[in-house]
């Protein structure tokens, strides 16, 4: 199972944002009661991931992060949406 917000593999109960295992969301994306963090938030923590993963310089670690959100099931309906309704 992958965090649909950011891609990572979930395979650890903290692993799971609120560690929860039904969460959709990994601990990363999530805060403590496990609700998916705002877009800003968990761009901010994957750009600067990137960053210390291949360097470079910050606008192409955005560029690169912004077009891998668009693919994520969390992100890819409304990009201006903080958070999609909780069914
Ligand atoms: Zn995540």
């Amino acid at each position: 199972m992958h965090c649909e917000s950011c891609g990572m593999p979930m395979q650890k109960q903290t692993d799971f944002g609120g560690r929860n295992r039904k969460n959709r969301y990994c601990a990363y994306c999530s805060d403590a009661q496990g609700a998916l963090k705002p877009r800003e938030a968990v761009r901010e923590q994957m750009v600067s991931l990137f960053l210390r993963q291949r360097g470079g310089d910050r606008l192409t670690a955005e560029r690169s992060i912004d077009a891998y959100m668009r693919r994520m099931p969390a992100w890819r309906v409304a990009a201006s949406a903080n958070r999609p309704s909780a069914a």
